[in-house]
């Protein structure tokens, strides 16, 4: 079963720069793609149609079922629901706990408290920061705000993972450390989408590439590496 489909897919913005141009993928349930591509190749681009940012010129985007162009409003909570979201900088919020950042994102669907409870507990289980639940963002670490970020992100058990350059601001050791967890969240089942510019990573991973030149798919490979010098 396909999570994400785009179907003969182009942006082009409106000063005319074609970002990306008769894109062709699909990405299974429990696939672990990762997103590679020298700087203005189409990645974030390519990222933003999946997270609804931006809607595709021609072509047909669909995550989770939903065509992301002409989907009804009301199913727009339900589209972002299904999705996680993990970017370079964590993006958590600096006046709230690790607690409340990760538990903020089940208030905003009005989940029950004692669902909340359980549900933040066991995802900052999941990626091994329990104890440091009463810290804000300041006390912590690049690497454990990047573990509260990705708590935050599966916190409402979405079908697909997107990170984008997640690993883009941390050393190896702690790279490998979110690496991990990702393995782990990918292995319950959940698809994950990531972008990066990390080779080493890719090259260790050995999982599906596919690589952005110029707003086209180059390779596309089941079991690939990074593919380029750095
Ligand atoms: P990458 O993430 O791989 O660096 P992008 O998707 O950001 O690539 O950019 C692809 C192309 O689209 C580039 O030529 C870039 O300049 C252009 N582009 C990206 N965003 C915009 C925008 N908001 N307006 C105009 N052009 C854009
Ligand atoms: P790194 O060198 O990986 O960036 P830090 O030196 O920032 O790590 O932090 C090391 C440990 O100390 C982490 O577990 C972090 O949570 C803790 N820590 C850092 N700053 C504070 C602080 N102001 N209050 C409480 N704990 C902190």
């Amino acid at each position: 079963i396909n999570v994400i489909k785009m179907k003969d897919v182009s942006k082009v913005y409106d000063n005319g720069a074609v970002a990306l141009d008769n894109i062709n993928i699909s990405i299974k349930r429990g696939e672990f793609v990762f997103i590679v591509g020298t700087s203005g190749a189409g990645k974030s681009s390519f990222i933003k149609l999946l997270l609804r940012e931006i809607t595709p010129t021609a072509g047909t985007v669909t995550i989770n079922g939903y065509n992301i162009k002409n989907m009804d409003n009301h199913d727009i909570p339900y589209l972002r629901r299904s999705l996680g979201v993990i970017f370079q900088d964590y993006r958590l919020l600096p006046n709230k706990t690790v607690y409340e950042n990760v538990a903020f994102a089940m208030r905003v669907i009005e989940s029950p408290r004692r669902l909340i409870l359980r549900s933040v507990n066991s995802v900052l289980d999941v990626v091994g920061l329990r104890e440091k639940y009463k810290c804000f963002p300041n006390q912590l670490s690049g690497g454990e705000q990047q573990r509260v970020a990705i708590a935050r992100a599966i916190v409402n058990n979405p079908a697909i993972v997107i990170a984008d350059e997640p690993t883009g601001n941390l050393d190896p050791e702690t790279s490998w450390e979110i690496m991990d967890i990702f393995q782990r969240i990918n292995a319950a089942g959940t698809t994950i989408v990531m972008a990066t510019h990390d080779k080493t990573i890719v090259d260790t991973m050995q999982k599906r590439v596919i690589a952005i030149e110029n707003g086209h798919i180059v390779r596309d490979e089941s079991i690939g590496g990074y593919g380029y010098e750095i």
